[in-house]
């Protein structure tokens, strides 16, 4: 049965009331309906009376998450659940905003991620999300491609349908789909933490390549995916399309043309993290690259953007390009100045204007991507003239290439020379280079 519009559903201990406003849409476990609660609109999940294998279990687990908290802001996390009635029961998480596309019609190119800075973001977002879920001890237990809505625009994201998280070694009876599933747990293993690495790691290869890291030549010529061809290929022996020992799943033309040109575009660093998650990765699953690793690689990859005159974002090193070569424009063609570097911690940050630093780069030990301290400019006068503004709270202590030594206010501009260091207060190994 379905609710009719100004239907009132008791929410769960308490005298409030929500009022169904709409039907929003419908999957295999139910339906989702906007709904009016204390002024506000939202989204109610109502599930199927015979969706769930043992209900009681999975609403005491949405009730300890709903106590728990949401772990990062990107999830739609459920705020609270409905007395049960009709047989059945939902609960009521925030509405989407529209302009927060599904993943899935970013794999199928109905919608295009036009920009890096938007993917990478999009990338950032979605590690840091396992990384807080991992923190609490949780982990999806039915991950898909349906989970994720991301703004094109600027890559932030959205995680839905989090009623299926729950904390490691509990299962809901979910079964989560194979091409997201590390091996061992299509061979019937339990997941866990390093089985949500490599799932990270399979959404990650999907953001940046639009292809699955699985589906090679191998996949192709098995003409229709039976159950049993599904568990040889990403159970009993997946193969990375770009193994560098084993080219017997390579990426074919026509097919995964995606995977051949976006593959080259990527700095090195990067090619090598996915290697090892679907090589050594694949059968040692403590080779897997972690959650916390993921987020320095994606800060990484964040310090190479650079944005030629023409508005197309490139990457400063990319693994076709190698390290000698000239910078050329992937859009326009132009030759860009190939930018001196900030060495500092384990970053290497491209100093070209508009770039930022962030706190990650000028925080000891700091995670925080966000928070920008500092930010390259352009010499109004003397264009050719770069300098990185001091956006921090900070002095920066500075050791010009003559030895003298100059400090940087906030809001000051440090002068971008070649083998100036700079001390950011604890973090004092910084070199430009
Ligand atoms: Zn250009």
């Amino acid at each position: 049965m379905e609710f009719k519009k100004g239907h009132k559903i008791k929410v769960k201990g308490s005298d409030e009331f929500l009022t169904v406003i709409g039907k929003l849409g419908e999957g295999g476990q139910g339906i989702v309906y906007r709904v009016k609660y204390n002024g506000c609109e939202y989204a109610l999940k109502w599930f199927f009376q015979q969706s769930l294998k043992n209900p009681q279990a999975f609403l005491k687990n949405l009730c300890q998450n709903i106590a728990d908290g949401a772990p990062a802001r990107s999830f739609l996390w459920p705020i609270l659940v409905t007395e049960q009635t009709e047989g059945s029961f939902g609960y009521l998480m925030a509405l989407r905003p529209p302009e927060y596309k599904s993943f899935t019609d970013i794999l199928n190119a109905k919608v295009r991620i036009v920009k890096h800075s938007a993917r990478v973001n999009a990338a950032l977002m979605i590690v840091e999300s396992f990384l807080s879920l991992h923190r609490q001890g949780k982990s999806y237990q039915d991950l898909n491609d349906g989970n994720f809505f991301i703004n094109p625009e600027n890559g932030d994201v959205l995680i839905c349908d989090n009623d299926n998280v729950a904390p490691y070694g509990v299962n809901l009876g979910i079964a989560g789909k194979c091409r997201y599933m590390a091996p061992e747990v299509v061979m019937g293993e339990k997941p866990g933490m390093q089985s949500d690495y490599f799932s990270l790691a399979v959404i990650l290869f999907l953001l940046l390549f639009l292809s699955h890291p699985l589906e090679g030549e191998k996949v192709v010529k098995s003409v229709c995916l039976t159950d049993e061809h599904e568990k040889k290929h990403y159970g009993s022996n997946p193969v990375f399309i770009f193994d560098p020992k084993d080219n017997s799943n390579k990426p074919v033309r026509g097919v995964h043309n995606n995977a051949i040109d976006l593959w080259p575009l990527y700095p090195q660093f990067i090619q090598e993290a996915f290697i090892r998650s679907f090589t050594d990765g694949i059968k040692s699953n403590e080779k897997r690259v972690s959650d916390s690793e993921w987020l320095r690689l994606f800060i990484r990859l964040r310090d190479e953007i650079i944005t030629c005159g023409c508005g197309c974002e490139n990457f400063a090193s990319s693994a076709k390009a190698g390290d000698s070569d000239e910078l050329h424009c992937l859009s326009c063609g132009a030759k860009m100045v190939r930018p001196l570097r900030l060495n500092v911690q384990r970053y290497s940050v491209a100093l070209y204007p508009g770039n930022r630093i962030y706190a990650c780069h000028t925080v000891e030990s700091s995670m925080d991507f966000r928070t920008e301290t500092g930010r390259v400019v352009r010499s109004k006068n003397h264009p050719n003239l770069w300098g990185i503004r001091n956006l921090s709270e900070t002095s920066w202590q500075a050791e010009m290439p003559d030895g003298s030594k100059k400090v940087v206010a906030p809001n000051a501009v440090l002068p971008i020379f070649k083998n100036i260091k700079v001390s950011f207060g604890n973090v004092s190994d910084a070199k430009i280079v």
